[in-house]
């Protein structure tokens, strides 16, 4: 993951660094650092283990001159976090400085070969090695930066988005990515480099993305030129972005994920316009219209992802095989790409990441492609690695999700899915027009009914004060509410570091129902569809060895009330919906538990946005 950030031109380099690094920081956040190659020829680098404010407060005092630099915010893969393992990393002789994201997966090899040369490490990282070998490389055949680049990136087995700047030389960064992602924002007289767009767009909104295998040579006051590891020369189209500056905001909430909670009747609503239109009874998403004969021949669909997206994934599947009657598998991106998984070249494959940079992701989609199946990207980083690597697909315009707890790109990855099964099932005639119709009307609603929910909060927050001090939490829920189950657990564990385990409340009595006491509050999602009744006896069973039940059910409800412990109430909707809706109190539970309990709720421990590492 990590978060890197680079700029030349006329301004002092230090402050946009630094704000850059502040908007990166949900990418990882335990140590940073930063290189300014300044004016008297000098290359400075400070690095600190901590925050993105530590470093700040670190380099009052400190010579921060110059109109060039790079920074860097790490989440470590190799090296614990500590103030020699941040980035940036010197060469042996001082004079060349490096960021990296990614893996070196031979660095050990490497490691070895440089220390016979005589060079020593500072760091356990694998990051260091790339420096120290660009240094040899330079050395050993008098070459320039952008050579020695090329040369040790062509020894290199791993992912890599890095830059590097030298002394004597403020007027040139060279940038290169393989596997993990990069972005140039061109300006007037000045160029960015960064992880995503969000440390360029304040100052302008033209950008290009870098390709596998890319190096940039990015100089002062000239046209950036662009050449491959394998010394390709190559030209790439400027591309112009529409984020705002206020997206990247809190807006006055105390923090992103409760502003992105709230945000969700707009997100939802952005992500239908001009895909449902109730007055025609009309979805149309195009990447499915312009490829119908792939998806009506479908064999199967695979839907490949992880994290919270793998919860969408589940939704998806019930929804493909309830209304389009096309068998589904959901795995795990991690898991399908190492176990020769047969793939059929009839076979759709849907990918789904909120960054559209998830690192197994991309690589099972590598996997899939070479198979001959037909890949369709969900997705919500316009631009992306996944939209680039795939054959047709739709973004979730949701805007950028800062919270590391994704919420705002789970519902709309749950409303594309749904659209596309009605888009699908409507054209394979698995829908009849009438219940078609019924769906469509129902799908437009779900904004209005998000907001409703919204209004609960208070309610919540009070129930959260009741629980905040629980060490366990069961999560049930059986069909469509299962994965919602899993995914409610899967936050309260991010955010509060709360163990919490989400289950088929079926699934209880063969073995997690021993867990139960009157320690145990257990959430159940009762909404009054498909399986309520069969709910119902799972709660009773909860009930009978004393556990503590808080039931998400449907407004109309009078059974569960008279069980639960705790209600809370959610607008009724057909159950395919059910999710997007039952997912609200959940995300606000767990969100009011972890202020509670003081935690760092847009930045928890340990986790980073976007996993661009394996
Ligand atoms: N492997 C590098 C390190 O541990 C970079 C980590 C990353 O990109 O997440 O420092």
């Amino acid at each position: 993951m990590c978060g890197i950030v680079g700029y030349i031109g006329y301004r002092e380099a230090y402050p946009i660094l630094i704000k850059g690094l502040y908007r990166l920081e949900y990418r990882g956040y335990d140590s940073a650092g930063i290189a300014l190659p300044n004016r008297q020829n000098e290359l400075n680098v400070y690095k600190v283990k901590g925050r993105v404010s530590d470093l700040d407060e670190f380099c009052k005092n400190k010579d921060v001159s110059g109109t060039i630099g790079i920074a860097h915010t790490r989440w470590a893969t190799h090296g614990e976090p500590s103030n020699n393992n941040a980035h940036p990393h010197y060469s042996q002789s001082e004079t060349l400085a490096l960021i990296h994201n990614g893996i070196i997966e031979n660095y050990a090899t490497l490691k070895e070969q440089l220390i016979r040369n005589g060079y020593t490490f500072q760091s356990s990282t694998d990051t260091e090695v790339l420096v120290q070998l660009i240094e040899y490389m330079k050395i050993l055949n008098k070459t320039d930066l952008c050579t020695a680049v090329q040369m040790a990136l062509n020894q290199v087995v791993g992912a890599y988005a890095i830059a590097v700047v030298e002394e004597n030389n403020p007027d040139l960064i060279i940038a290169a990515r393989k596997s993990s992602p990069l972005v140039l924002g061109i300006g007037e007289k000045e160029t960015f480099v960064a992880s995503d767009a969000s440390p360029i767009i304040e100052y302008t909104n033209r950008v290009i993305y870098l390709e596998d295998e890319d190096i940039a040579v990015i100089k002062r006051n000239a046209p950036v030129k662009f050449v491959t590891i394998g010394n390709v020369e190559k030209t790439h189209e400027i591309i112009k972005l529409e984020m705002s500056l206020s997206q990247l905001e809190k807006g006055g909430y105390p923090h992103f994920m409760l502003k992105e909670i709230f945000e969700q009747p707009r997100t939802l609503r952005d992500c239908m316009r001009g895909r449902v239109n109730v007055d025609c009874n009309n979805v149309i998403l195009s990447g499915i219209l312009d490829n119908r004969e792939r998806f009506f021949n479908a064999r199967r669909i695979l839907i490949l992802a992880c994290g919270t997206s793998w919860h969408a994934g589940l939704v998806g599947e019930y929804l493909f095989e309830e209304l389009c009657r096309i068998p589904v598998e959901v795995e795990y991106s991690s898991e399908f790409r190492y176990r020769h998984p047969v793939i059929f070249p009839d076979d759709i494959v849907i990918t789904i990441s909120q960054s559209g940079e998830t690192a197994d992701t991309l690589a099972a989609i590598d996997l899939v492609r070479k198979a001959g199946a037909f890949v369709y990207g969900l997705c919500n980083v316009v631009g992306s690695s996944i939209p680039r690597n795939t054959d047709s697909g739709s973004y979730t315009h949701v805007g950028p999700e800062i919270g590391v707890a994704s919420t705002k790109a789970f519902t709309a990855q749950l409303m594309v899915l749904s659209m596309m099964a009605l888009c699908i099932g409507r054209e394979k005639k698995t829908i009849p027009e009438p219940r078609f119709i019924e769906l469509l009307q129902e799908l437009n609603s779900i904004p209005d009914k998000v907001e409703q929910i919204l209004k609960t909060n208070d309610k919540i927050k009070e129930l959260s004060n009741i629980f905040t001090y629980a060490h366990n939490f069961i999560y049930l829920g059986r069909g469509y509410s299962y994965p919602v189950a899993l995914e409610g657990a899967l936050k309260l564990k991010e955010i509060s570091y709360i163990h919490a385990e989400g289950y088929p409340a079926a699934e209880m009595k063969h073995g997690p129902i021993a867990l139960i006491d009157n320690e145990m509050p257990v959430v159940a999602i009762a909404t009054n569809n498909g399986t309520y009744e069969k709910v119902i006896s799972n709660i009773q069973e909860i009930k009978a060895r004393n556990g503590r039940v808080i039931a998400v059910v449907s407004q109309d409800d009078t059974t569960v009330k008279n069980i639960a412990d705790y209600v809370i109430e959610i607008p009724s909707t057909e159950e395919c919906f059910d999710p997007i809706l039952a997912i609200i109190p959940l995300q606000l539970l767990s969100y009011h538990i972890a202020v509670n309990k003081k935690r760092n709720v847009d930045m928890p421990r340990n986790l980073a946005k976007s996993v661009t590492v394996e």
